[in-house]
């Protein structure tokens, strides 16, 4: 089945839907997007998905001209009309058409884009075995010159991190803030065990506010596990017992390997293996 892209209230077949050469998402990365998954036909955390892109919005000062109701209707019905039981949704808004100076007051509309598709970006033997990462070069956007809580469409940041870990031949890499404190992933959150604890950077680290990185800290405090927000080090990422990041696409990751340095038995932890199965369970349960 021919996938259906939403642009602007109308649902085009995927080579119609294009945008200008003048849309400022394209010519400066001005826009914010999100990244959503459906599960047994169902939406996962839409409404706090759809939450944070209005407070991207807000942060950047971009209205999107519609409310968060009329965008998660848009977003469902985009769904509906792909047909896929099991996705990935890419919620896209940007400024709109402009000119080729900086100004946003000189775009017009908001291009409002909605595309429906599968995902999977890592191959299904890293869940069991763990994958191995770097701490990247690159250091996380500072908040105060381009927060990271804001889900804009200029990744470069990320990309940068993402190249590093290329380069290494490994899968994904770990960024650190300008204190050197660990902040997150390319594009995920990180969290590791430690004496049965789990721990996860602070907001104030530099980061994403990740709904799974949301979903995985109640998954540990109803387990009954200590589960702390806490600034840590390259030093803490190398003596935990087990490590694992969390993302839309990527769910719950286990890391097993960082910079060489063998985390634990080298193998997913008891621990992470239950986070694992607990957000299973909550996605498809
Ligand atoms: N950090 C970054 C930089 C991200 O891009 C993402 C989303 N891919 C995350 C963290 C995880 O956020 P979420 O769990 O909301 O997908």
């Amino acid at each position: 089945m021919e996938r259906l892209v939403y642009i602007n209230g109308e649902l085009l077949p995927k080579d119609k839907a294009v945008v200008s050469v003048f849309d400022h998402g394209l010519l400066y990365g001005d826009g914010i997007f999100e990244g959503i998954r459906v599960y047994n036909g169902t939406i996962f955390r839409l409404v706090e998905h759809t939450k944070r892109l209005f407070q991207s919005a807000a942060s950047i000062r971009l209205n999107i001209g519609m409310t968060q109701d009329e965008i998660n209707q848009a977003i469902q019905q985009t769904v509906e009309a792909n047909g896929l039981a099991d996705a990935y949704i890419r919620a896209i808004i940007t400024r709109g058409n402009g000119n080729l100076g900086l100004n946003p007051n000189k775009c017009g509309q908001p291009q409002i884009i909605i595309i429906v598709d599968t995902v999977a970006l890592y191959p299904p033997e890293l869940y069991k075995s763990g994958l191995e990462a770097i701490t990247a070069a690159t250091v996380r956007n500072l908040p105060g010159a381009l927060n990271p809580r804001i889900k804009s469409l200029n990744y470069l940041n990320n990309i940068m991190a993402k190249l590093e870990a290329i380069d290494a031949g490994v899968p994904e890499s770990i960024m650190c803030n300008h204190l050197g404190f660990v902040a997150e992933a390319s594009g995920e959150n990180v969290f590791i065990v430690r004496d049965g604890a789990v721990y996860t950077p602070p907001v104030s680290a530099g980061i994403l506010e990740g709904i799974t990185r949301a979903e995985v800290m109640d998954i540990c405090r109803r387990m009954g596990r200590t589960m702390l927000e806490a600034d840590l080090s390259r030093h803490d990422l190398y003596i935990a017992d087990e490590c694992f990041l969390t993302g839309t696409a990527a769910e719950v990751i286990p890391v097993v390997k960082i910079d060489g340095r063998v985390l634990g038995a080298g193998r997913i932890g008891p621990i992470t293996e239950e986070i694992l199965t607990a957000f299973r369970q909550r996605t498809r349960g």
